[in-house]
């Protein structure tokens, strides 16, 4: 089991640096995050911070148990394939308002910089939330979580896990993540491009870590 943790950690550290490079990349941050924290830490200073502490070893494994008890429930209710009915049809209207060839990263800083498209997505959020008000996707608490959720396609930003598909959400085993800390970050805590889908074992290995600083 420590030889999976280690593993994971590295790989957790290692999305975490190619989500910021890509930031960087591509100018994908908001403007108070260019003028605020310009550097990004490298991968060793990524890997350096992202050690577990026992405490978070036993939260991992504890989630990986619940994960594996939550699938052998198996649970395909009608509910839950109304919601992963509809919230296909909301990735169908983001696929369809969007470039064939985008990735994740293109729709946001498409959304920075064609207000139009932002609004697009929004509606899409917005559309999903009222299918079945005050529903499932509510959870998401607004709109903005829920567009982090659709650019990303449901799937936690660190493990890739499609986080809908194999009903973590459904089952409590996956939240929102603030790549930017709100604790550090307040104004950022409801910007859409600072929530990504995480599973809570990912979650649980990079915390509080600010990935735009070092060690
Ligand atoms: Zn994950």
């Amino acid at each position: 089991m420590s030889e999976d943790i280690t593993r994971k950690t590295e790989y957790v550290a290692r999305k975490l640096l190619k989500i910021s490079t890509k930031w960087k990349e591509q100018n994908v941050t908001p403007e108070s995050l260019k003028s605020k924290y310009p550097q990004l830490t490298t991968a060793i200073e990524l890997l350096n911070s992202c050690f577990m502490t026992p405490y978070e070893q036993k939260m991992y494994i504890e989630r990986a148990r619940a994960y594996v008890a939550s699938q052998k429930a198996a649970d395909a209710g009608e509910q839950s394939a109304k919601n992963t009915a509809d919230w296909k049809t909301a990735l169908e209207e983001i696929e369809r308002i969007s470039q064939p060839t985008d990735q994740p990263f293109d729709r946001w800083q498409r959304m920075l910089t064609d207000p139009s498209y932002r609004q697009q997505i929004y509606d899409v959020a917005d559309n999903l939330r009222n299918v079945n008000r005050p529903g499932f996707w509510w959870r998401f608490g607004n709109s903005e979580p829920l567009v982090g959720w659709l650019l990303q396609r449901g799937k936690c930003v660190y493990c890739d896990t499609d986080l809908i598909e194999a009903g973590y959400i459904r089952n409590g085993l996956a939240g929102t993540d603030h790549l930017l800390p709100k604790k550090t970050y307040p104004h950022l805590k409801r910007c859409s491009l600072n929530m990504l889908p995480a599973c809570n074992a990912c979650n649980c290995i990079k915390r509080h870590m600010d990935p735009s600083k070092s060690a």
